[in-house]
């Protein structure tokens, strides 16, 4: 079966042929790291992560690198560390937010069952190679230096001659109409009013590091090269999947692109470009003054990570989502089934039948309807194939543990209370076994009788 991924540039499903087979490569933008993920930015996350688990699977695990940044330089973080840690100079203020933001983003995508990418490159460690670059294009004719700015210029790109792509083709957009449409009041050191910051100055305090050639204040470099200089550095100036939310398309990916094509003289910087679809929250768009915000932390407290997960698996990944607690419940009862079912079984190959929807641009939803079929015939495939998925990353007993912990059960006290009914159920006390029954409901504990004996499990 053919392996095929939607491309947003050619806006097709094409068959995908890595570069190099021995070497796939794949670029996606990460957080900018100033506070808590929220639950939309855990998508590309997720979704990203399934991707490259399925590029270990096909090429094997020491063929594939992934690269996913940091951006740790950006205003928001200048405002987040001035705002919270008002008493320490901005750059060490910076420091301390980028560090504990980064280390949570970490521990939450981890309970996501996400692997870690190949390769976590931070902005502010690759300014050197944003230099190189802003230097290739101001020394192409792309770029240009203006009261300490370096401003890239699309349509000096659309002008030049051949061999590069056209600016606006990512994102759909004619230049003619971005010109059109655009602003009227832009900044006065531009020359062209759809011109985007490669390099700006910073303001006094603020971290700053020497400016390419051509300026003699220190200055930083704007977020499009970012990760066109980390790309280049980890993956090359050409390499296989670029991919982030859809939101990216444009400006960020299309800057993007300009930029590395122009400095580098390429048709293309990624051959399959990725997006995401949007998430929402019971059917409205997630915004802090709506009251819906959720954070990937806030979650955890309540629900194992495996099955925000499952959740965001359920939906294919170019669809919007709709996060909704019912849609949850749901995906916690069928993860308690498989990890029953499936968790302290030898896995076996993972089936065709969940392979080949995912070979079909990612198709989760359909792999996980597999998954459901699985379950009543070929338990040892179901614990396969959910593995190459990044489920099942615990025994059926850790994963009870963690919901009786979760629920505040003290497994101890129930325990007594079932032998206490079973005592009562033998000399006939059939009223207080009854009220010893619903006093474990009240807890929240559900039981149940057979000729082995009585066991139980904690109700969602
Ligand atoms: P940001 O921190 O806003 O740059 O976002 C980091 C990543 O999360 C990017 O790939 C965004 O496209 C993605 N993202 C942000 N909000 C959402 C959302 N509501 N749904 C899906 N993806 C999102
Ligand atoms: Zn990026």
């Amino acid at each position: 079966m053919e392996f095929r991924l939607y491309d947003t540039l050619g806006r097709e499903k094409r068959t995908f042929v890595p570069l190099d087979a021995k070497d796939v490569r794949m670029y996606v933008c990460g957080p900018t790291v100033y506070d808590f993920a929220h639950i939309g930015n855990a998508r590309p996350v997720i979704v990203f992560d399934v991707l490259f688990r399925l590029l270990r699977h096909l090429y094997g695990a020491a063929h594939v690198k992934y690269v996913r940044n940091i951006t740790d330089v950006d205003d928001k973080i200048n405002d987040r560390a001035a705002r919270d840690l008002p008493g320490l100079p901005l750059n060490e203020a910076i420091r301390k937010v980028t560090e504990e933001t980064g280390r949570q983003f970490h521990a939450d995508v981890d309970a996501l069952g996400c692997l870690r990418p190949t390769v976590e490159p931070r902005a502010t460690e690759h300014i050197g190679e944003m230099r190189e670059i802003i230097e290739r294009l101001v020394a192409g004719g792309f770029a240009y230096v203006a009261e300490d700015h370096v401003l890239f210029s699309p349509q000096a790109m659309n002008a030049a001659d051949s061999g590069l792509p056209r600016y606006g083709a990512l994102s759909n957009r004619s230049l003619d109409e971005m010109v059109a449409g655009a602003r009227v009041d832009v900044a006065p050191y531009k020359k062209g009013n759809t011109d985007f910051v490669l390099w700006k100055p910073s303001k006094p305090g603020e971290p700053s590091w020497p400016s390419p050639a051509g300026i003699a204040a220190h200055g930083r470099p704007g977020w499009h090269v970012e990760c066109s200089a980390m790309a280049w550095k980890h993956l090359g100036e050409h390499f296989d999947i670029h991919g982030g939310g859809i939101d990216l398309v444009f400006p960020h990916h299309e800057n993007e692109v300009a930029q590395t094509c122009c400095a580098f003289h390429r048709e293309r910087m990624a051959n399959y470009w990725m997006h995401n679809g949007f998430l929402q929250v019971e059917s409205e768009k997630m915004s802090k003054s709506l009251g819906n915000f959720v954070t990937i932390h806030e979650l955890l407290a309540d629900w194992p990570g495996e099955v925000l997960r499952l959740n965001m698996l359920k939906t294919h990944y170019r669809s919007p989502i709709d996060w909704t607690m019912k849609s949850l419940e749901e995906s916690a009862k069928t993860l308690d089934d498989w990890y029953r079912a499936a968790a302290d079984v030898a896995p076996g190959k993972p089936a065709s039948s969940v392979v080949e929807p995912l070979l079909d641009d990612l198709n989760t939803p359909l792999a996980i309807a597999a998954l459901h079929g699985l379950r009543g015939s070929d338990v040892s495939a179901l614990a396969g194939s959910l593995r190459l998925l990044g489920f099942l990353s615990e025994s059926a007993a850790q994963w009870e543990g963690r919901k009786q912990q979760a629920s505040g059960v003290d497994a101890k006290e129930v325990e007594r209370l079932i032998s206490e009914r079973t005592a009562a159920r033998t000399r006939k006390d059939f009223a207080e076994s009854d009220r010893i029954r619903d006093l474990l409901a009240a807890m929240g504990v559900a039981i149940k009788d057979s000729k082995q004996g009585t066991t139980w499990e904690v109700a969602r």
